[in-house]
């Protein structure tokens, strides 16, 4: 906001509205619009939406391992005595956040290239810092401002207050999860810094994450452009500043002053808790392995032509022609009713230009509808109808894609048996090193594939060079 009268219009509606907020790291005067119990109360409504959103991860011990690890932080904070709440999702993303009120989560990607519980701890720190500074709810705030300040004359508090809900659910789905920007991450930085320091870590254990993410996601831009798939970027966590940024390495030094005179690494302690921990997709997600999909609950597969680029996204499956000008969906509808031809003729419309023929496609049921520049597959297994559709950006496109999809479509088959062993979802196992193991030698047989000497250089913090020492323990993926 840049008008002057506009800022002391909103800055009165914010006075009007909830006035100042002692901040509980500063101490200093924050225009806040939400009291502690309203932070919490959003927190909580949002926890709900994160939860549906990302699905938790099913495992009772690493949630009550990494909640152990996060209250002991909490205590040590500028806000001891919030009630925290941590919690693992069940995403393959790399990235960990925090609401407003003490909801923090992290995800079960990011936990894979963590080596320590002081590294665990160096995110959680960071989170909470996000936390005790009211960064959500100052951020919140100043959005909130700036759309009041607009209408100020017009509106009454009652209305300002439904407003201000859907608001923060916009942010929600915007800012929150986006990060903080620079200020705000270093903040949270230097805060973590000093949780890690006076609960007994060693608050360089911040830097040390910055660095394995950092390589995380420069691998993974990597793979990504071989896999022909989205990078899995993490947004706001440490994105916004270099792990040899000088505010940084000052902050973390500052924090060693505290720091007690034999930390807590807790190597083993944190491995130990991760054997097992899911890599990559889940079995619920389905599995892509060179653009063929498997999804083993559903027992179905089907594959996509080899150059195009397919995106396995929790609502849709999708593929897209290398030049962007033909994508291929599969959908299911759970209500299969008829035969496939009728279900198909409902689906193209009535007097419409299509032609619909009744097929067999891999032993099961199906029909395809095709018109002048579209077509489609819908294929019956176990009371589910599958829906292939075909979409292209004009004809020409359509001709040179033609024999593409419908080699898509005739590829959909029920899973066989050894389908659903390479479906299987893979794991974090734990072993340890023996004399002569190398990652070279680890990564001989790994499902990984090409890449996978690097990866598991990485999940083990030795990226880019290094090797397993003889005794100690490696994660391998299987
Ligand atoms: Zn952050």
């Amino acid at each position: 906001m840049n008008s002057p009268i506009k800022t002391l219009l909103a800055c009165l509606a914010l006075l009007a509205l909830a006035g100042c907020a002692q901040n509980p790291v500063s101490g200093q005067q924050d225009f806040v619009m939400m009291s502690e119990a309203q932070e919490i109360s959003f927190g909580r409504n949002a926890d709900a939406e994160v939860r549906k959103q990302y699905g938790v991860y099913k495992s009772a011990a690493l949630q009550e391992y990494v909640n152990s690890v996060g209250q002991q932080i909490a205590k040590k904070s500028h806000r001891p005595n919030l009630q925290y709440h941590f919690t693992v999702l069940d995403t393959p993303e790399v990235n960990a956040f925090a609401l407003p009120g003490g909801y923090v989560y992290i995800t079960r990607g990011i936990l894979a290239y963590l080596n320590s519980e002081a590294e665990l701890a160096a995110v959680l720190g960071h989170e909470i810092g996000h936390v005790t500074a009211r960064h959500g709810v100052r951020q919140a705030s100043a959005e909130l401002a700036a759309n009041i300040g607009l209408s100020i004359t017009s509106i009454l508090v009652p209305e300002i207050n439904s407003a201000a809900g859907q608001n923060l659910s916009n942010i929600l789905g915007g800012a929150l999860f986006a990060g903080y920007g620079r200020d705000h991450e270093l903040e949270a930085d230097r805060l973590g810094a000093e949780y890690l320091a006076r609960t007994g870590y060693d608050p360089h254990a911040m830097i040390e994450v910055i660095d394995v993410l950092k390589h995380q996601e420069l691998l993974d831009a990597e793979i990504a452009r071989q896999e022909g798939r989205e990078p899995r970027h993490y947004h706001g966590l440490f994105a916004t500043h270099p792990d040899n940024d000088t505010r940084l390495q000052q902050a973390v030094g500052e924090s060693s002053q505290l720091a007690v005179a034999n930390p807590t690494e807790g190597y083993a302690q944190f491995l130990r808790q991760i054997d097992g921990l899911t890599f990559n997709e889940s079995s619920e997600q389905g599995v892509v392995r060179n653009n063929k999909f498997m999804h083993v609950e559903l027992g179905i597969a089907l594959s996509f032509p080899q150059d195009w680029r397919v995106q396995n996204l929790p609502d849709k499956l999708l593929a897209v022609s290398q030049q962007g000008d033909a994508v291929i969906q599969l959908k299911m509808d759970k209500q299969s009713s008829g035969t496939p031809a009728g279900y198909a003729r409902r689906l193209a419309g009535f007097g419409s230009n299509s032609r619909i023929e009744t097929l067999d496609i891999n032993g099961l049921p199906a029909a395809l509808v095709t018109t002048p520049a579209a077509m489609a597959g819908v294929i019956y297994l176990n009371q589910s109808a599958y829906i292939i559709q075909c979409g292209v950006k004009s004809r020409a496109a359509f001709t040179a894609h033609r024999n593409d999809m419908l080699d898509t479509i005739h590829s959909f088959h029920a899973l066989s048996e050894t389908e659903r062993r390479q479906a299987r979802p893979l794991a974090i196992r734990l072993i340890t090193a023996r004399a002569g193991d190398t990652y070279a030698n680890l990564a001989q047989h790994s499902p990984l594939g090409k890449t996978a000497e690097n990866q598991l250089r990485l999940i083990n913090g030795n990226y880019p060079q290094g090797e397993p020492v003889p005794g100690q323990y490696v994660k391998i993926v299987e």
